[in-house]
């Protein structure tokens, strides 16, 4: 993808560089049910992965990457006054903002579902990125996953909603039997499935440097952290992905695969005035910060869980 100039005046540019999106059917399906979405202006990257099994899972993904990116853009006016002018109030309007638009997308998939006999029990997953100043807010429904590449780390910013995932959090299973069992790709938490869905919401602080990858479990699934690291700090943008796209098909290529790669740049974006508050209130440290002060759902609070801790890379 063509990295385009932001139309965002430079104060409230976020700090992205460039950004790649790559999709594909994989080596064994007949029909991409994934979709994603990267906004040329470097603002929010969408991908939603359409339930397999289920009918319809493409017009799924689909409805939850095309109702993001409308409520997002006709929002431009207030994530401009955010990017301008961070706040602890502001950070709660953005998550209310995006906690308000997937329930609202949840509402219509499943309305449509009832309605449409062929579209009956129709699902999807999402993982949404918005970058605003140097901050970006992530909000998760299912299996997608997001990570975070800082210094030769990677950090997986997004817990699995699988029932493989519940079983490891609750010392059922190992890590390791987790990522192996067959329970890992059933899901615990989706879109279309009940009106009660749970969002996850995470908090990164940004620095220059930092990459972030939005990405399928089709993708994900054939690598490890460090696997995705190597690849995604060693390579452009489009090429790393066009390189773990093509390795994952390799090896086997079971399902749809889509990765989105953001680029943050080496010099953050000029901080606008008036200048932001001090962090010295926010309750956690470290990249990841998750939100537990509000009343907007189910939120993830891990400053670093078990499967998000840092994961070396060996010398290149
Ligand atoms: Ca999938």
């Amino acid at each position: 993808m063509a990295v385009l100039e932001s139309a965002l005046p430079l104060a409230s540019r976020p700090a992205v560089a460039g950004s790649a999106l790559r999709t594909h059917v994989g080596m064994t399906r007949e029909r991409n049910e994934d979709a994603s979405y990267a906004d040329p202006g470097h603002r929010f990257f969408i991908v939603a992965d359409g339930m397999g099994g289920h009918a319809a899972g493409d017009v799924a993904s689909a409805m939850a990457v095309d109702g993001m990116r409308q409520v997002l853009q006709e929002s431009a006016e207030e994530l401009d006054l955010f990017a301008c002018a961070p706040s602890e109030s502001g950070r709660m309007r953005i998550r209310a903002l995006l906690e308000n638009a997937i329930r609202a997308i949840n509402a219509e998939v499943l309305m449509r579902g009832l309605r449409e006999p062929d579209k009956r029990g129709m699902g999807t997953t999402l993982d949404v990125v918005l970058i605003l100043a140097d901050e970006a807010f992530i909000a998760h429904v299912g299996d997608c996953r997001t990570y975070l590449f800082r210094d030769r780390f990677a950090f997986q910013a997004t817990v699995d909603h699988t029932v493989a995932q519940a079983m490891h959090t609750a010392g059922r299973l190992s890590a390791e039997e987790a990522a192996q069992s067959p329970m890992r790709s059933v899901l615990s938490n989706s879109m279309g499935a009940c009106p009660n869905l749970i969002v996850d919401h995470v908090t990164i602080e940004l620095e220059p440097g930092d990459r972030l990858l939005l990405c399928s479990d089709g993708l994900y699934d054939y690598f490890t952290a460090d696997e995705l690291a190597r690849c995604v700090t060693n390579h452009h943008a489009d090429r790393a992905l066009a390189e773990l796209i093509d390795r994952a098909c390799v090896r086997g290529g079971h399902d749809n695969l889509t990765g989105i790669i953001v680029e943050v740049g080496t010099q953050p974006a000029p901080r606008p005035t008036p200048t932001r508050p001090t962090r010295a209130g926010r309750r956690s440290r470290g990249p990841l910060s998750g939100v537990d002060d509000t009343d907007l759902g189910a939120f993830v609070e891990h400053a670093l869980f078990e499967s998000s801790k840092p994961h070396r890379l060996p010398s290149i």
